[in-house]
């Protein structure tokens, strides 16, 4: 028997490669050897995106999606079907090709538990099986609640919503609107059923991996953890000890925006982001750059290619010159560095999980922006529960004018106890990794586990 050797399975997508990759670069700090499988259409975005292969201690190897090149990976439900019908056979052999070329043979597959992958095939081969669940523990909590929801006829069993009613899972817990269960966000029939149906398997599938991980802390989710027992925090990720940098970005990182907000007031900075997959409408992003240039503080806005719907530029005229001495965009930012950093003094944000731990951790009050997915359940705990930041309200034609951008800015910068409340939250989420505390301990034990 060799060295503890896992194989690390993403679903395929930026957001779940970022949590993966850190949770990959702690264990290898530990001495575990790590394979990470990327697709390769992915394979090629990150190469292509560091301007060459990427490298350091872990170890990378791309499979086959089962699309076509000219297929649109953006398109979730065409995805999901295609790796789920494809890349189980892909593992097989990957493991199998390990086991007579490396001399240390996988010894554990740790899985994105969103889509599994790697679990059953891990389960056939006798291999010990792990699983990270990248977004809040309450949407886990909430799909495992699914065969209750149809039950109580709350939903019907193709998940719509059949009563109009909050839902609150747990007494700690935000509560939340079945027209804004994860999988009703998305907007055509056809791809809400697979996602649905995906998500209907997971109770079986969990009952299948000896470990399941969050990147999450109790304090954050007192009751969804209380739902389900089985999950563990081990959060933040993004504040834990790592060997090496990130290597699994899709787009090329410009970090000279850290360089330009050392250059900024200490908390004078709005850093607006909306992470990897989010577009806007052209209305809507201008008024966006309105709402921004109306706010007269520094921003750092992230507009990633393609960010602007069927458009590659809505500014409003003359816009860039006006905030020339107060601007700074980039195609994608060093987020972690960027939230960490003092010249912050707010997040405008979607609210996708890892963008909500990252600016937990880091003490940043929030606006939050939510567009679809687990996005307004995180809002939720942001605003309701955490009390951390504040919502844009839409007017009558569903879009955020730039005066109510201005007055929300406003109104979190001017309040102090938004920033007393993020300091204290931030403290007591990272006490959880502290020698001792709960994520510490519970990874402390996951780790001897893959070693034993
Ligand atoms: N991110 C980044 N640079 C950017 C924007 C986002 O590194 O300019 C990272 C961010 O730190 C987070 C991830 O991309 O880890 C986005 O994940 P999240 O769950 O917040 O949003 P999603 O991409 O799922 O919408």
């Amino acid at each position: 028997m060799g060295n503890p050797h896992i194989l690390v399975v993403p679903f395929p997508a930026q957001e779940h490669a970022i949590p993966l990759m850190e949770l990959s670069q702690i264990l290898i700090k530990h001495g575990i050897k790590i394979t990470f499988v990327n697709t390769e259409f992915n394979h090629k975005r990150i190469t292509n995106a560091l301007g060459k292969e990427p490298e350091g201690q872990v170890h990378f190897v791309s499979i086959p999606d089962g699309m076509g090149a000219e297929e649109d990976r953006n398109h979730i439900g065409k995805l999901v079907e295609a790796c789920l019908k494809f890349m189980p056979g892909e593992l097989r052999q990957l493991i199998e090709k390990i086991k007579q070329t490396d001399d240390d043979e996988i010894t554990c597959v740790l899985a994105d538990m969103t889509l599994g992958l790697g679990v059953e095939v891990a389960a056939e081969l006798g291999i010990k099986t792990a699983a990270l669940w990248p977004p809040a523990t309450l949407l886990l909590a909430l799909i495992l609640n699914i065969p209750k929801l149809i039950d109580d006829g709350v939903i019907d069993e193709n998940g719509t919503p059949l009563k109009h009613e909050m839902i609150q899972l747990s007494l700690d817990s935000p509560t939340m609107s079945p027209s804004n269960f994860v999988w009703m966000t998305i907007e055509d029939f056809t791809t809400q059923k697979i996602i649905f149906d995906l998500m209907q398997r997971y109770n079986k599938a969990i009952e299948k991996v000896e470990w399941l991980l969050c990147n999450s802390t109790y304090n954050l989710e007192v009751g969804a953890f209380a739902s389900v027992p089985k999950a563990l925090p081990i959060g933040p990720l993004s504040k834990l000890d790592k060997l090496g940098n990130l290597e699994v970005n899709f787009w090329p990182e410009d970090s000279s925006c850290l360089k330009w907000l050392d250059q900024q007031p200490p908390r004078s900075t709005i850093y607006v982001a909306f992470g990897s997959i989010t577009v806007l409408n052209p209305t809507q992003f201008q008024e966006l750059a309105l709402g921004l240039e109306l706010s007269n503080r520094p921003f750092l806005w992230v507009v990633r290619p393609n960010v602007i719907e069927g458009k590659d530029d809505a500014y409003p005229e003359g816009f860039r010159n006006r905030v020339a001495d107060r601007v700074k965009m980039v195609g994608w930012a060093p987020q972690r560095a960027v939230l960490n950093h003092p010249s912050i003094a707010c997040f405008i944000s979607h609210c996708g999980w890892n963008s909500t731990m990252e600016g937990v951790s880091n003490g940043v009050p929030f606006l939050c922006w939510p567009y679809f997915a687990d996005q307004f359940l995180n809002e939720s705990y942001i605003c309701d529960n955490w009390k951390v930041g504040l919502r844009f309200e839409k007017d009558e034609s569903e879009i955020i004018r730039g005066e109510e951008i201005k007055s929300k800015v406003e109104k979190l910068l001017s309040d102090e106890n938004f920033k007393a409340r993020a300091l204290e939250l931030k403290e007591k989420t990272l006490n959880n990794i502290k020698e001792g505390g709960s994520s510490e301990q519970n990874l402390k034990s996951f780790i001897e586990w893959v070693k034993s």
